[in-house]
């Protein structure tokens, strides 16, 4: 038998390491599994080559979970090992990877480094405090049986090993004996190696089956009975994890929409919704990607970033926190993005910085702005019917990333009350003869809620203008960058003005049928029993048929309170609701109410009107409502 000390420099790497990645204890079954896939890829390689005279044999991959002498082994039929390759691979490489970790990162917050660092074979000590590894090499090298306690040092021996492949035996601390469950095990199998490209066993799983139907017997004397059916029974097979040869790697020729669907609810097996579209990526130049993107239906803002996109490295699954990596908007989508050229086992801002993930960013950035387009060219309806859920991407898209505004502007659609799409550029050729104010700018009217500004809606068709929806949790916000983005083009909301003044135009004044002296009047009226604080009142001269009261809502005061609502901010505008209460002057009851002599009479009918207008808009609530009804059977 063969001593030796491992030759690292600190003496007590290993409780170091062991307490720096303590969250991510897991990652050693990662880390085993990827090595007996790649010693196994190699063993393949070579055979292909004809470099080795060793039989392929059944590859497969077996995590086994021994509760009663506590160890977790991993075993593969991959190249193996030599006595001088572990001395090699293993006492020199690997333990200096795991130094280099260390003189790297010591003193940095472990936070701030990637979760899922590649630890290698090393990380196997933060659950084992001893470690295995048998290997025959498909040489004929003698096999070898190397030992570590975790210490700096350890022994090596040869034995009696048949079978090509390496066995590692973690004997499992007393720390990490959650590790001993087969369950749990299955659990991290199936999180990080469920598209691995060689098939992994753990175990044996139950599957229900009928038997094989018994042939008939020709002599039977009861020919006519029927056979009962065959109950089916359980079987005890193995139970492999992972599916081998995932959709991603595949031609896209080759595939079919539903088999991007089936994927998907592989994917995300909790979500019983199907995707509204996919898109297929694949460069090889100038970096390496794979992956397929999902446009999920989105409903509210809770369905977003429930399911993530996950970053595979070579089939091995690295994480879901994509921040930095991917576009941010592109975390609401789903899907897998698989890239060799992703660097893993740096910290978090440095690969924000690394040129070739901003090239990803931008190359995925780009292909889903000409998917949508060629989805809005080749089939305009269809794209029109996928609007209202593929909406919220697009808005999310270029309020983050201006540069994907210009790439989708073209295709980004504007849908009115009657359920129209247009693009900007036709919607502003539609409008403009009516909806172009004094100063040249085009005014984009749009409603919130087509029941609760109906009336607001129904006075701006009537006056010849169109009406746009914009009912989208993240509309608010699209309104401004579309203002910012296009000039000369301003929203306003229906209920933002009453309608003369909603788009001002140059000729048009309505003469005033008082007085300066009877608006004075007509104001002090109504401002007697108002709450201020809520209400401001102002007397307009508008028209005759108009309604003799309208609220209104400031646009830009409320433009901001409806983003801070997105934002889950309460901030200056949130606390409070401000109405405007206009009084058309020329309407027949404001010259009812100025010649009322009866102080009583004409406060009971200012209130009525100012509580039917309160009611149209939705605010008249609680005691006020009561009050009001009330009132109204004592004028009946
Ligand atoms: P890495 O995999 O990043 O190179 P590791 O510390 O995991 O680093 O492993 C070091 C080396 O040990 C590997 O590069 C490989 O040559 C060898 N090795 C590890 N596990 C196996 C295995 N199961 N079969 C054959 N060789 C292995």
């Amino acid at each position: 038998m063969q001593t030796g000390n491992i030759n690292v420099k600190t003496e007590n790497i290993f409780p170091v390491i062991k307490k720096f990645l303590y969250s991510d204890h897991e990652i050693f079954l990662r880390e085993l599994i990827s090595n007996a896939v790649d010693a196994t890829q190699k063993i393949k390689t070579l055979a292909t080559l004809g470099k080795t005279d060793s039989e392929l044999g059944d590859l497969t991959i077996e995590v086994k979970v021994n509760k009663d002498d506590k160890t977790i082994r991993v075993i593969d039929h991959g190249i193996g090992m030599s006595a001088e390759e572990v001395d090699k691979y293993i006492n020199q490489i690997a333990f200096s990877g795991a130094e280099d970790f260390l003189s790297k990162y010591k003193g940095q917050d472990a936070a701030n480094i990637i979760g899922h660092f590649g630890l290698g074979f090393y990380s196997s000590f933060m659950v084992a405090d001893r470690v295995d590894i048998l290997t025959k090499s498909h040489t004929d090298a003698k096999a070898v049986k190397w030992s570590c306690d975790g210490s700096t040092e350890f022994t090596m021996e040869e034995i009696d090993k048949s079978e090509r492949g390496t066995e590692i035996v973690l004997h499992i601390s007393d720390d990490a004996q959650e590790f001993l469950e087969e369950n749990k095990i299955v659990g991290l199998l199936n999180k990080y190696c469920r598209f691995l490209p060689i098939p992994i066993r753990c175990g044996n799983k139950t599957e229900w089956r009928k038997p094989e139907p018994k042939p008939m017997d020709e002599n039977a004397e009861n020919k006519d009975e029927k056979q009962e059916e065959p109950k089916e029974e359980a079987v005890q097979v193995p139970r492999i994890i992972n599916d081998t040869d995932p959709i991603w790697q595949k031609a896209p020729s080759s595939l079919t929409d539903e088999d991007y669907k089936k994927f998907y609810h592989e994917l995300y097996p909790m979500n019983f919704e199907d995707p509204m579209f996919q898109i297929h990526l694949n460069v090889d130049y100038p970096f390496n990607l794979t992956g397929v993107l999902y446009f999920p239906k989105v409903k509210n803002q809770l369905d977003l970033k429930k399911n993530r996109v996950q970053l595979y490295c070579n089939q091995v699954y690295i994480t879901d926190e994509l921040e930095g990596i991917i576009p941010e908007f592109m975390t609401l989508l789903h899907g897998v993005i698989d890239s060799p050229d992703i660097p893993l086992n740096v910290s978090r801002s440095y690969l924000q910085s690394d040129s070739n993930v901003k090239k990803i960013s931008t190359y995925i950035s780009k292909k889903v702005a000409e998917k949508l387009e060629s989805m809005f060219k080749e089939n305009r309806e269809d794209f029109e019917k996928k609007w209202d859920e593929l909406k919220v991407f697009l808005q999310y898209g270029s309020l983050t990333d201006e540069k994907f505004y210009d790439k989708i502007k073209d295709f980004y659609l504007l849908k009115n009350t009657d359920g129209k799409y247009y693009t900007i550029e036709e919607y502003r050729n539609l409008v403009s003869a009516m909806q172009t104010n004094k100063d040249d700018m085009v005014i984009l009217l749009y409603a919130a809620n087509t029941d609760e500004q109906h009336l607001y809606i129904q006075a701006a068709k009537e006056k010849g203008y169109d009406v746009l929806l914009m009912d989208g949790f993240l509309d608010a916000h699209a309104i401004n960058m579309l203002e910012q983005k296009n000039e000369k083009m301003r929203f306003t909301r229906v209920d933002a003005d009453v309608i003369e003044k909603l788009i001002e135009k140059k000729d048009e004044v309505s003469p005033s049928k008082l007085s300066d002296e009877q608006q004075k009047n007509l104001k002090e009226f109504f401002d007697k029993d108002i709450d201020k604080s809520k209400y401001t009142v102002m007397v307009e001269s508008l028209s005759e048929t108009d309604l003799p009261v309208i609220i209104t809502q400031n646009e830009f005061m409320r433009r901001f309170k409806d983003m801070e609502k997105v934002s889950g901010q309460q901030g200056m505008y949130g606390g409070f609701e401000h109405y405007n209460i206009v009084v058309n002057g020329n309407h027949p009851l404001a010259s009812r109410i100025l010649e009322e002599t009866d102080d009583e009479k004409r406060g009971k009918l200012v209130q009525q009107m100012i509580d039917l207008a309160l009611l149209s808009q939705n605010i008249l609530t609680g005691e006020k409502l009561s009050e009001f009804v009330k009132r109204s059977y004592e004028i009946l």
